[in-house]
């Protein structure tokens, strides 16, 4: 039997992954990527001899097949994750607070950590304590879950807005790259039930040790190549076209090429471009699942400042500070990394103004940072970094098929239930190689569907 030639439009987590399940069950191959370099919104560049990365990425142990992606990729050795779920909390004037798994199961496991959390009132870390209780109780399946915002669903259950700030939005910014205020109670439910509340082990947090592009890219590559794959860099694909028999075919760079299935991973507002009417997607839907951006400060001292792997912060500027020194290949000194989620207050502000606010605050929750000089102070930005996964938007996500048997859906825009992470998008993938390759009459080897 000839192998199916599977075209897969966009080179993210979303189309490596379904790239290599698509070879790895026998197709052959084509991945069209826009830009010069594979992992789409992944990637790492060398600045002054450093490697930075975007954006910082975590992961958690709960993230099952984006676990299982690195693992065929052969990369485990290059992260790290947690033996025991532990976050250490800073804030000014108060020191730290860690939030902890103790010995008892899901969902107490968090239960003595609460009860000394102290940057919040024992009457909020009660509070905090039956909010949990009821959020694991809510069915994810309740259509109404994502007409609410979580933040108000919180104030509903007793929330006081320094439980708001000091506990829930740590998780709610990090994971759903919103507020709790302004994030849908769908996905906070399903980032809280998966992550915090059933499996002790779930929430333990996953980083790389390596550049992103060292950890995704550079050796999805080389499988696909193995593979006998063909990766086209440079490549937009201006349209994806289908034939009066349902022939479908990838336009880029004024060549037509012909495939028996195609997948489209590229991010949401290109995916509503490139698609044929045929498909019957709702264009306006996916516009309107709009965008969230990410800004990242990378802070280069001449020695430590900060001594855990990394920290989140409340009542400060800083939301989640990571020590990105060994990965960036700094000899000496520390190189910090501040991810900054939800970030439109921070758009167009330039670099002289946000070091302006974030030295000082870096100095008031890091000591040693007040006798220590900044060697390099920079930025990324990625605006588009996420959708914005608000109230309402469940329904705007589409499933992975479409009205094309032959042109199949990824990224973590799509209909995975979980917010715009690398767990979603490698979930995405999966489930868009099965369909395509299910389309071309594949029956063995498929990726295992993983249900919403
Ligand atoms: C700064 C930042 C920090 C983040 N932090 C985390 C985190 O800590 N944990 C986590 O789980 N997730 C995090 N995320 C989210 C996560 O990175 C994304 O959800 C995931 O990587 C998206 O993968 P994707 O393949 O769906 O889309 P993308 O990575 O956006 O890939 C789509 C690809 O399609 C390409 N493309 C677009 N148009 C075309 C075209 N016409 N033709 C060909 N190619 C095209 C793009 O160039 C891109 O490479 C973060 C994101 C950012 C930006």
């Amino acid at each position: 039997m000839t192998r199916p030639q599977i075209g897969i439009v966009g080179g993210g987590l979303a189309g490596l992954s379904a790239a290599i399940a698509c070879g790895d069950a026998g197709a052959r191959v084509t991945l069209f990527e826009a830009r010069t370099r594979l992992g789409g919104a992944t990637w790492s560049s060398e600045r002054d001899g450093l490697w930075i990365d975007n954006g910082q990425h975590v992961f958690l142990r709960c993230c099952e097949s984006y676990i299982a992606f690195l693992r065929r990729l052969g990369v485990m050795d290059l992260v790290t994750i947690q033996d025991r779920l532990d976050i250490p909390v800073l804030m000014p004037g108060r020191g730290m607070a860690r939030l902890r798994r103790g010995a008892l199961p899901a969902p107490l496991h968090m239960t003595g950590s609460l009860l000394h959390y102290s940057h919040l009132s024992v009457l909020d870390r009660l509070r905090v304590g039956r909010a949990a209780l009821a959020l694991r109780d809510l069915d994810l399946s309740d259509p109404k879950l994502d007409a609410q915002s979580f933040g108000s669903w919180l104030r509903e259950h007793g929330q006081s807005e320094a439980a708001i700030e000091r506990f829930w939005d740590l998780f709610t910014r990090g994971t759903i790259n919103l507020r709790a205020h302004d994030a849908s109670l769908a996905l906070a439910v399903k980032v809280f039930q998966t992550g915090l509340l059933t499996d002790p082990r779930a929430g333990e947090i996953g980083i790389s040790k390596v550049p992103l592009s060292q950890l995704h890219a550079e050796p999805a590559a080389r499988e696909l190549e193995r593979l006998g794959g063909v990766v086209q860099t440079s490549a937009p694909v201006e349209a994806v076209e289908c034939g009066p028999h349902g022939e479908v075919s990838v336009r880029s760079r004024d060549r037509v090429f012909p495939f028996d299935a195609v997948i489209v991973a590229t991010p949401h507002d290109a995916a509503a471009e490139i698609l044929p009417d045929q498909a019957k997607v709702d264009r306006e839907a996916l516009r309107a699942l709009g965008k969230s951006p990410i800004m990242n400060l990378h802070i280069v001292y001449d020695r430590v400042v900060m001594d855990e792997p990394f920290a989140a912060g409340v009542e400060t500027p800083m939301q989640w500070i990571f020590d990105h020194t060994a990965a960036a290949g700094l000899p000496s000194g520390q190189c910090l990394t501040v991810s900054l989620s939800a970030a439109d207050a921070y758009l167009g502000v330039s670099r002289e103004k946000l070091r302006e606010q974030f030295e000082p605050a870096l100095q008031r929750l890091f000591p040693a940072a007040k006798d220590a000089q900044i060697v390099e102070f920079f930025v990324t930005c990625e605006r588009a970094a996420t959708f914005r996964g608000a109230p309402g938007t469940a329904s705007m996500r589409p499933k992975t098929e479409t009205g094309v048997r032959t042109i199949s859906l990824a990224g973590s825009w799509t209909d995975t239930g979980w917010p715009a992470t690398m767990e979603g998008a490698v979930r995405s993938g999966n489930n868009a190689a099965r369909a395509a390759l299910l389309s071309v009459g594949v029956r063995t080897g498929l990726p295992v569907a993983v249900a919403a």
